[in-house]
């Protein structure tokens, strides 16, 4: 297969966060350096070179930038101040746009303006959707329980507990299972570019599941990030990981098990669940908007918009779902009902564009590219294992 060459490549890319590619002299100190490049997946200073050579379809297949987990190891050592670290992560998010065949990702990257109006758009969809579809019921006495807390399935006018838990619960499924879609189909791509594309690979059918471990492995440890020095930053991570994965569990699979109309005791497991992920995401929030906004820390100097959205839309979340469960808890019937509403308004349209077109899919990226890169390990190994075989009978005979 000839190669292709990109001419106007760095400049497609600037877009996308560096826009200086040209102080790299090539020297590899970076890839020297860097705790995580090894196993045959050499970085960053490879992928350097491949856009200063304007090699698009070579980065369109490289698993390496979600193999980076960031540690600016590299950065700090490099003698020219290219800044490798950011290059990866620009790379990680030029390849998002890349898997995602509808443009949205590459036009929420290049253009925030669409993506505050999106994100927008949700807001004022979901706030307008309850104010007219699900008000707020007139007797107030009604959503008070015994201990004193506001029944917060019991709030919407002209409809019962169970039937609006159903409602929330209908919606929350639809989310998950679009989000699931469209961030399967894009994972699709990312195969298909990173593996199936590459020519004379063979993968050995056994190893999809032989190798599967690694997916949830390494989703569930983060494991890479403890590679790098500082690991508080891995325990950052897996705070916010743990956190997010929790929250999304509770209130899309156990829904009815979550928001039930008693108040528990604060020992009970759901708010004992509740609390940890919410010290988890709070905790990583405080850190990273300290260090993003110091720009001491080579990891946290260099702030995209994205980052930025990032951040906001789940504090913004974090905090409104702190308020509900205060106002519910104190009994505060319309400020819950109101802060329900924003909170909702907030986090649906962030999972909706975050995690399948944003920051929030390299979740998922990074746990399959660290698969996808052992089923060519392990296809490589049989290749050569094979061609040892055929080699030791023909110079025996
Ligand atoms: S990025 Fe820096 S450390 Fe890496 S090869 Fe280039 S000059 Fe050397
Ligand atoms: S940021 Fe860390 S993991 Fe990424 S290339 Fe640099 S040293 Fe390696």
């Amino acid at each position: 297969m000839s190669t292709r060459i990109n001419p106007d490549f760095k400049n497609e890319l600037t877009h996308f966060g560096k826009d200086e590619w040209n102080e790299c002299y090539h020297c590899g100190n970076c890839t020297a350096i860097c705790p995580l490049s090894k196993d045959g997946f050499l970085f960053p200073r490879k992928d350097l070179r491949a856009i200063q050579m304007g090699l698009q379809d070579k980065l369109d297949a490289s698993l390496e930038p979600w193999l980076c987990y960031y540690c600016g190891e590299c950065s700090e050592t490099c003698p020219r101040d290219a800044n490798p670290a950011e290059l990866m992560m620009t790379l990680r998010r030029y390849l998002t746009s890349r898997y995602d065949k509808s443009g949205l990702a590459k036009l929420f990257y290049t253009n925030h303006i669409w993506e505050y109006v999106v994100l927008g758009l949700m807001f004022l969809a979901i706030v307008v959707a309850f104010l007219v579809f699900l008000p707020l019921k007139t007797d107030a006495a009604l959503m008070v329980n015994e201990s004193g807390g506001v029944m917060i399935n019991s709030l919407v006018e002209g409809i019962n507990a169970e039937r609006f838990i159903g409602i929330i619960e209908y919606g929350d499924w639809t989310m998950a299972i679009v989000i699931a879609l469209l961030l399967v189909s894009n994972i699709v791509v990312m195969f298909y570019k990173s593996v199936l594309s590459e020519n004379g690979i063979r993968i050995p059918f056994s190893s999809y599941f032989t190798e599967a471990w690694q997916l949830v492995w390494n989703f569930a440890t983060q494991s890479r990030f403890s590679k790098c020095d500082d690991k508080q930053y891995w325990i950052g991570h897996l705070l916010l990981m743990t956190g997010y994965t929790i929250m999304f569990i509770l209130v899309v699979v156990f829904l009815p098990l979550f928001q039930i109309e008693t108040v528990e005791p604060w020992w009970h497991w759901q708010r004992l669940l509740g609390y940890y992920a919410t010290f988890g995401i709070l905790f990583f929030l405080t850190i990273v908007t300290i260090k993003r906004l110091q720009k001491r820390d080579v990891k946290l100097k260099y702030s995209h918009p994205s980052d930025w959205i990032f951040i906001v839309m789940l504090a913004l979340t974090t905090i409104s779902g702190i308020l509900v469960h205060i106002f519910r808890l104190q009994g505060m019937v319309a400020a819950t009902y109101y802060t329900y509403v924003i909170h909702l308004a907030i986090l649906v349209p962030m999972l909706m564009v975050e995690v399948p077109f944003s920051k929030w899919s390299h979740l998922a990226y990074r746990p399959f590219a660290i698969y996808f890169a052992r089923l060519k390990t392990v296809a490589a190994e049989v290749e050569k294992e094979k061609s040892h075989k055929e080699l030791v009978p023909a110079v025996g005979s």
